[in-house]
């Protein structure tokens, strides 16, 4: 009994790929035939006939439908590695008034002046990193494991339990060590989690929202102040957009 199950399943999974052998057969016989006809024979009318009766034919319509303009598309350092900091790669940007002068990756930095230049003319004020660049924090992962038991240790937690803790609020590895992520310290927004509601109240938050993306810009969603930058590997190395 169990034993002819698989063939019957085996017989229903070859009928209709033999099926379908046969009708793509068919269909580019027809194909085939039509290329050859001369042009005046080909039925030019009935495409045009079809794609305006049919809406989901319309490219643009399609286009316009299903924007993902605010969606995450998260740097990871495991992918770009971290920069140290006499990397030339990393340049000085518009910085929050009373922190030290911040660095990003200069095609990061580039697409920055650019919506910033946006922003200015939309908001009536320029984009300032409150934190750009980071340097890698740990010596090893085992230094960060001890440090974040040492922090957030406490009666009744074990190390592991401690450590685990720990990592929901500091990470090994921060997209910030590549030069590509900038937490925003104007406008209403800052690096401060108390404050992440009313951030998203702000109006600089949603111009971000509507249109970081076009400048290369995507979001961490749960940060409202915290936008990457996601360059394909071979421009984050070369510092260059286009490659000659
Ligand atoms: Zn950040």
């Amino acid at each position: 009994m169990t034993g002819g199950f698989p063939l019957k399943v085996s017989d229903r999974t070859k009928a209709p790929a033999g099926a379908s052998v046969q009708s793509s057969a068919k269909v580019s016989d027809q194909a085939l035939a039509k290329a050859s006809d001369p042009p005046s024979k080909r039925p030019v009318a009935a495409p045009a006939t079809i794609s305006a009766k049919t809406p989901v034919q319309n490219p643009a319509k399609v286009l316009v439908a299903a924007p993902a303009t605010y969606a995450e598309n998260r740097v990871k350092v495991g992918v770009y590695g971290s920069l140290p900091s006499d990397s030339p790669l990393l340049v000085p940007v518009a910085t929050t008034t009373g922190r030290s002068r911040q660095r990003m990756h200069v095609v990061a930095a580039s697409k920055l002046a650019a919506m910033s230049e946006a922003v200015l003319s939309s908001l009536g004020f320029s984009l300032l990193v409150a934190s750009g660049w980071r340097p890698h924090r740990w010596t090893s992962f085992e230094q960060y494991r001890q440090s974040l038991i040492e922090k957030y240790k406490k009666p009744g937690l074990t190390d592991d339990e401690a450590f685990r803790l720990g990592r929901t609020y500091l990470a090994f590895d921060s997209p910030h060590e590549t030069g590509l992520a900038a937490d925003f310290g104007c406008g209403g927004l800052l690096p401060v989690s108390a404050t992440i509601t009313k951030q998203r109240t702000t109006a600089l938050w949603k111009w971000l929202r509507d249109n970081a993306w076009s400048f290369g810009f995507t979001p961490y969603i749960s940060e409202p102040w915290h936008w990457e930058c996601n360059i394909p590997l071979s421009v984050f190395r070369s510092g260059k957009e286009k490659i000659a």
